[in-house]
Formats: C-alpha cells, structure tokens, sequence
C-alpha cells in the first residue's frame, strides 16, 4: 500500500492514468487530500465507486495523530509518533487574530548538532518524508485557519531540501491550503548547496539565517558541525541569493550570556547584518534540562543595534513553560525530567 499524502499533482495524475481514472479527476482527488484534509479514500464521493475501489486497492492517506499533547497560553505543542515510532515536536502558535503560525519540523534530531539546541542534542535519526511534513500541518488545519508556517521546529530544514520544498510546493498551491509563499519561512545554519537551489525556487519564500556568533572561532564552537561554511562564505551564497531574489532576509542570532551578547558581538553582528539586505531577529535563549547557558543581554543589544540604524526586534519567546520555545523540542514525551539516550 502506497500513501496518498505527499504526492504532487502529478503523481495523482500519473496514478490516474495507471489506474484508468479520468485524468480530469486527479484535480479532485488531490483537492480531496490536500484541501479538504480527507482521511478515508471513502470520502471521495466524486469519483466512482469503481474507482474508489481501485484506487483503495492500492492508496490509503496517512495522518498524524499526536502521542501527547500540551497547552499553553499562546501555544499548543504536538508530540507526534511516526510510523516507525520516532517522534517529533510541532507547535501551533496563536499569538494574534490574524497570525497563526506552526512551527513545523524537518527532521528526526539534527546532525548539526549546535550545543544551545535540545535538537542538536539528539543526533541525527532521519529526514522527515513530505508526507510527515504535510500531516503536522493537516493535523493543526483541522482545527485553525494556519496563516504562516515556520520550518523553525526540529531539524535543518536544508539537508532535507527535496522534501521540504516539495511539501512547501504542496502547501501552496491553490488547490491545496493555499498558504501564501511570503508567509512561509524556511530558517538555516547556512547550509550553502541549500541556499543556491532555494534562489532558483521561483516562490516568494523568505529565508532566515541563524548567524549564532559574528566571530567564527566562537561560532564554529557552538555549532560544532564540520562542514560547516564560514560566515564569510555564507554571507556571499546570501548575497548572490539577494541578487537573484531581491529579497529580505532574516538573520536569526539566539542570545547566549557571556558568550556571544556583548557589545564587540553587536557591532560584528551589525557589520555582517549591513553587508546584505537583512532584518535582526534576536531570540532570547530557552533553557533544557543538562544545558549550561543562560539568557543574555538581549536588550542591550537590541539597543545598540537599534541606535545603529539597524533593523532589529526581539523575538517573543512563547510557551516556554511547556517547552515549546525555539531550541527546546527535543521529541522527548514529557520533556521534564526525562534523559535524553
Ligand atoms: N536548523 C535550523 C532551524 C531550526 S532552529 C536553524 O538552526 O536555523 C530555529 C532557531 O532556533 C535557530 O535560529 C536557532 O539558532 C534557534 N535556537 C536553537 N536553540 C535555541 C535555544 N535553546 N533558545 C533559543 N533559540 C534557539
Ligand atoms: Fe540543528 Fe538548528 Fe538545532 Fe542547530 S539550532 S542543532 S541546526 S535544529
């Protein structure tokens, strides 16, 4: 049996013709999966009964259904299991009436491994199929109108780039949920091969960069991943990707106490931030269980890049207290008090 969900239209069109359902009829189908969010081929009313019947032969559509579930005032977190019994973290954020935004993982752990991130602390288990990807999203859609995704969640979006462009492409479209490219943003260590094919994607999408420190040494650090490019490297493949693109992006900078939230690191953050067409976004730093970090000067630094003509905000830090937060989803039922293997 073959799933349903994540396939492009056309697959379903290729399927149809496979199966010898009209060709007209793969729209249908496709807006039955990935609009209407069906879960029983049954549901499939315009097509025959026939070729409901052949198509369940062969075809089910998969779902996520969350192991755990928790609350919090703006946020509601998903612990959903996998066919294989991994797990991953999704968190629906409902911060303002017109913005509902999810933060949505693109892997199983993380081989980047930075040592602020519980994340990164995992290790690397796998990529996370486009089916995987669309079902977070169908799962939270049942209930809200989603406005803007986030691929902020678990994993490095980049090293599984086919996949997430794919289901971005699904996510899109209008016969699909429809969600605007501009309101999709797809967040990067600068990962370069990453950032050269999202250029050449012809969507509106918008990019962000987790610069971690401006000083390389420090940077190399934190991240501990070998390949990683340098900043220098990474702010050219940014800069190329703004001239194709002409868009803004952001750079992402978790601020770390006493490691990378003085003023030498502002003024290094604001040069790099002034060689491209960018926006801040400082992201106060949320504790796990076993890290050693604590928040740092955020506000500080907010300041003096503000005073320096720099377009800078502060990212608000919502449910913390379920550990929701940016660099807090460790996939772990029940995250307090559990040990990570
Ligand atoms: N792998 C991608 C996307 C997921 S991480 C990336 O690193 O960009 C999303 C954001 O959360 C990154 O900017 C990262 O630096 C930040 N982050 C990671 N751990 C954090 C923590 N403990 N507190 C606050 N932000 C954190
Ligand atoms: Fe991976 Fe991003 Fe976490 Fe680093 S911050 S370990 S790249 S998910």
């Amino acid at each position: 049996m073959e799933d349903l969900l994540g396939k492009d239209l056309n697959e379903i069109q290729a399927i149809c013709q496979e199966l010898g359902v009209a060709k007209f009829k793969a729209k249908e189908i496709f807006r039955a999966v990935n609009q209407k969010l069906i879960t029983n081929l049954s549901e499939l009313t315009t097509l025959k009964l026939e070729e409901r019947n052949k198509l369940a032969e062969s075809f089910f559509i998969s779902t996520l259904q969350p192991a755990n579930r928790e609350k919090s005032a703006e946020t509601i977190k998903a612990l959903f299991c996998l066919a294989d019994g991994k797990l991953i973290e999704t968190v629906f954020m409902d911060a303002r009436e017109e913005r509902k935004t999810l933060c949505l993982s693109s892997q199983v752990g993380c081989l980047i491994g930075c040592a602020f991130c519980a994340t990164g602390q995992l290790g690397f288990k796998r990529n996370l199929t486009v089916a995987e990807i669309l079902g977070q999203v169908y799962y939270f859609a049942r209930e809200h109108k989603i406005s803007n995704l986030v691929f902020m969640g678990m994993g490095e979006p980049f090293l599984n780039y086919d996949n997430v462009l794919k289901a971005i492409d699904i996510l899109n479209i209008e016969i699909g949920l429809n969600i605007a490219a501009r309101k999709i943003v797809v967040s990067t260590i600068g990962i370069i091969s990453g950032i050269e094919k999202f250029a050449q994607a012809s969507k509106q999408l918008r990019l962000a960069w987790s610069l971690v420190s401006p000083f390389e040494q420090t940077r190399q650090q934190l991240i501990g991943y070998a390949g990683l490019p340098t900043i220098q490297e990474t702010v050219a493949a940014l800069a190329k990707y703004q001239s194709l693109t002409k868009r803004r992006i952001t750079i992402e900078y978790v601020v770390l106490d006493g490691i990378n939230d003085s003023i030498p690191d502002a003024v290094e953050l604001g040069n790099i931030a002034k060689q491209l067409d960018s926006h801040i976004n400082l992201i106060p730093y949320n504790s796990s269980p076993g890290q050693k970090f604590t928040r740092g000067k955020v506000q500080n630094m907010l300041a003096y890049l503000k005073n320096n003509g720099l377009n800078t905000t502060v990212r608000q830090s919502l449910g913390q207290e379920i550990s929701a937060a940016c660099g807090q989803l460790a996939g772990l039922p029940n995250d307090s008090g559990n040990q990570r293997t």
